[in-house]
This record gives C-alpha cells, structure tokens and sequence, in this order.
C-alpha cells in the first residue's frame, strides 16, 4: 500500500478540480470544505461534480477524501439556537460529504463556554448522533473523525482524553474514528519533538484513542511554542517542531493505515506542491 500523503485544497472552479489539483502536486489524498467554511447556508451538492470527482479519483487513484466540517459548527454549544443550527448544518455536511463520497469528514468538538466541560461533552455527543441519525452511511465506509483540539479554554477534545470520552459516548454503532494534529497536539502540551517524547505521547495516545482509531494526521508544524495553546500552522520544518516529528510519524508502523495531510498556510504560489514535496521526501520509498 503506498502511503497516503496531501494537503488541504481550495474547490474554485468545483470539487473535481480539487482533484485535479492533488494530482498535478504529487498528492494522492486531500482535504476540502464541501461549502464556505464561515457560511451558515451550503448549496446543494452538484451531481455532475460528484460523478466527475469519483471519475477522476478512481483514474488517479486519489484518495481518501476529507471533509472539514464548517468553523462555524458548534455542537456543545451552551446556546440552544446555535445548538440547533449546528446540528442542522453538520447533517448537511454529512449529506454532502456522502454524495461526494468522502471516506472522511474531520469536526472539531467545539466550546462549552458557559457550561461545564461535562455538560458540553454530553451535548457534543448528543448532537452528532442526532445529526447522523438514518443518514445512509451504512456500507460506504464514511467515519465522522473527531479532531483534537489546541487546547485553549473551554475549547472540547484538548487532550486525548478527552477526544476517547467522546468517541466513546457516540451510539456503538455510529461511523466514528479520529483525526489527530500534529500541531494542535504540540501546543497542546505533548512532546512531539524529542524522540524519547515521541514515543511517550504516542503511548498515550494507544492507550486512549487507539492507534487504529487515528485515520488521518493532519501534519502541520506550529508557529508558537510547545504548551502555548495558540493554534497557529506553520509550513513543514519551518516552525518550532522541525522536520523529524513528521519523519517519525509517517514511518511509524502504528500509523501505517493512516492519510496524512498537511493544512500548511499558502503565503506564495507553490506552498502547497512544496509542502506536499517535503513531507514526501521523509517517506524512503514514496
Ligand atoms: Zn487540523
Ligand atoms: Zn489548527
């Protein structure tokens, strides 16, 4: 199986094109939104794109898809207006994500801001089973990844932890894994930088979420400092974790099944490719 390496990609001009994209930077998986990120309202999704990406994915064989779900998408919101539009908006996401044929769709679990950490996670999970109730996922191999967090205050799924509880309080039933970030889980506090620190967070993180759980790495170097809590993406090697983070993690065997994209920021034309590039070159046989 050859590993799973891309970025996040922009869909000006349609989903397809994204895809298109992947494959003219070297990429052969990749993430997208299905609608603006910062927009409650999402058209609907254009069969005529779905069919397209499906061709053109299968003919370069580029996959899996990622989803990120919209920032505005709260589910333990302690509003219950936003609640509400929260759980509409991410069956919506859910909805799309399927005639996309998206393998995944990453949700941050929210803020519980005026709430206890408690009370938010027990409306977290009861949002997202309410969002995916008799949607048709059976059988296609969709998963609702729960991503962790950066760990700023009332922020949900600031530790691995806390990421397992809510897994673990969705219907035993439901399509669920878990998208871990490498900065996020860096300014979050665990070392991801020393090799010795290494293996001790991924310890932890066997222990709580499970290594089989984690279907993509978001790889993405940080600009602030371990334990800052800032969630600030820097490109590949550039930021304040260095390039052998990445090369421990995407040759570790526990990780094997995993995608890992990079949500790098595009300050020049060519960010992308050359993200991609570096996080290739760590890879000996890709
Ligand atoms: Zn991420
Ligand atoms: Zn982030």
């Amino acid at each position: 199986m050859t590993k799973r390496i891309g970025i996040h990609l922009g869909t000006a001009g349609g989903a397809s094109k994204a895809v298109e994209r992947a494959q003219e930077i070297g990429a052969n998986t990749f993430q997208i939104f299905s609608s603006s990120p910062r927009m409650w309202h999402a058209p609907k999704v254009d069969h005529k794109q779905a069919e397209r990406m499906r061709e053109l994915r299968a003919a370069f064989d580029v996959g899996p898809l990622v989803i990120h779900t919209s920032y505005l998408v709260n589910v333990c919101s302690q509003s219950n207006e936003v609640r509400e539009k929260s759980v509409h908006a991410f069956r919506g996401e859910i909805e799309r994500a399927l005639a996309l044929g998206a393998e995944y769709l990453v949700l941050h679990p929210g803020s519980w801001k005026g709430l206890t950490r408690d009370e938010g996670l027990k409306l977290a999970a009861d949002s997202i089973n309410r969002a995916i109730d008799g949607l048709p996922w059976q059988g296609t191999g969709f998963h609702i990844l729960i991503e962790n967090t950066a760990g700023a205050e009332f922020s949900l799924g600031g530790s691995f932890e806390q990421v397992a509880e809510l897994v673990a309080r969705l219907r035993a039933a439901a399509p669920v894994g878990v998208c871990l970030d490498t900065c996020h889980t860096h300014v979050a506090g665990y070392d991801m930088v020393t090799a010795d620190g290494y293996e001790e967070t991924m310890r932890q993180a066997g222990a709580t979420v499970g290594f089989d759980s984690v279907r993509v790495w978001h790889c993405n170097d940080a600009k602030a400092e371990r334990g800052s809590k800032l969630d600030r993406h820097e490109h590949i090697g550039q930021g304040t974790m260095g390039v052998e983070p990445f090369r421990r993690l995407l040759n570790d065997a526990r990780f094997a099944h995993c995608a890992f994209i990079a949500e790098t920021p595009l300050d020049e034309d060519g960010d992308d490719e050359r993200n991609v590039r570096v996080l290739k070159s760590l890879v000996p046989s890709s």
